[in-house]
């Protein structure tokens, strides 16, 4: 039977701490591949990516105990991976176990938005994953833990035909749930001692919380930190479609829990609306009702990093990157992607309000 494992911590990670883990869950005797939640080059104090002295330290306590090891993640685009690892502290944590993973092998899905999908050959061919997400809210699905940090076994473009497959709430938290069921992970180390609040993946606010969650189900622990998060894991589409499909329990007296329990007093979460107005409806609706992202020009440099990842090509080269309204299938990842957080998610007023400037 699988458990949920919440303990105290606090950076730098210690050994003991992954020796903790380590006695409630088998650990790994065959090659293993570490996947951190390297969503860009974040410097680490800004607790957008796994914190590197979480990541050191299951290194530490792997190559001690003699395993063949693997370190690496996709995010978006393949440009520049090694210099964002090294700006996230994940490259240097990894002691040179870190590598580019980015080789596909296409692999058969039992999905309604896809048939095969490329995934990292890394993790088809790793006998054992150990998933290290962090805890955070995500603007776009509510929550982003151990199941959305599985999205990064795919390749960079391989993302984007997703998001474009599956463009609803809905819809995507399904397709995020295919994906995640091609390769679950064996353990899921979840970095909960600072956390992000709002408007998370990247422009939310970090939180001190103090945890280190861990689990042999990734699908449980997301459950535990939805509820931690003051939310009912049903509402949250991802974890129902989820638990619908069989691989997991997501009623928290269902859980085998080891470890304390508590809401997160005021806990902020991505706007409720998400949840219980756009969830239901179609694509149509969603696009008609989804807010756009928005830049705000004092903050950009022009990288134009934000167009080349668009997954539906719906950001323009201009005197500033320049959005088309239509074509946005509000994804965010153009908000997720942007270093300096110049892409930003309005509220729904100023995105009214955009909309009526634009007629
Ligand atoms: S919004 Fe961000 S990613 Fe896009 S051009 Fe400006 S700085 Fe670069
Ligand atoms: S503009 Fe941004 S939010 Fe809209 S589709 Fe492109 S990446 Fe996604």
């Amino acid at each position: 039977m699988s458990s949920v494992l919440i303990f105290d911590s606090e950076y730098p990670v210690s050994r003991a701490a992954i020796s903790l883990i380590f006695s409630h869950f088998t650990p790994p005797t065959v090659r293993t591949l570490v996947k951190p939640n390297l969503l860009g080059g974040f410097e680490c104090d800004r607790h957008v990516t796994t914190h590197p002295s979480l990541i050191q330290a299951l290194v530490e306590y792997l190559e001690q105990a003699g395993i063949p090891l693997t370190v690496g993640d996709n995010p978006a685009g393949k440009k520049n991976l090694m210099e964002r690892a090294k700006r996230a502290g994940i490259y240097q944590a990894s002691k040179g176990y870190f590598e580019d993973i980015s080789d596909g092998t296409k692999v058969t899905t039992r999905s309604n938005y896809f048939s095969e999908l490329v995934v990292s050959r890394k993790v088809m061919e790793s006998p054992y994953i150990v998933n290290v997400p962090k805890f955070k809210t995500h603007m776009q699905t509510i929550i982003t833990g151990a199941v959305k940090n599985m999205f990064g076994i795919l390749p960079g473009e391989e993302k984007s035909m997703v998001h474009c497959a599956a463009r609803s709430l809905d819809q995507f938290s399904r397709a995020l749930v295919d994906v995640y069921a091609i390769r679950p992970p064996h353990l899921n180390v979840m970095d909960a001692i600072m956390v992000m609040e709002g408007n998370g993946p990247s422009s939310g606010t970090p939180r001190h919380l103090g945890k280190i969650l861990a689990s042999d189900n990734g699908v449980e622990l997301d459950a535990v930190m939805a509820y931690m998060m003051g939310l009912d894991p049903h509402e949250v589409p991802m974890l129902e479609y989820a638990h619908r499909q069989g691989l997991g329990a997501i009623d928290i007296d269902e859980i085998d829990i080891i470890g304390d329990i508590k809401k997160i007093p005021h806990f902020r979460v991505p706007s409720r609306t998400l949840v219980t107005v756009i969830t239901p409806v179609s694509s149509r609706y969603y696009d008609f009702m989804a807010v756009k992202p928005t830049l705000n020009r004092n903050k950009c440099t022009r990288c134009y990093e934000c167009v080349e990842k668009c997954p539906v090509s719906a950001l323009q080269r201009n005197h500033y990157p320049r959005l088309n309204r239509e074509k946005c299938v509000s994804c965010f990842c153009c908000v997720e992607i942007c270093e300096n957080q110049a892409m930003e998610v309005p509220s729904r007023a100023r995105d009214l309000f955009n909309r009526l400037l634009k007629m």
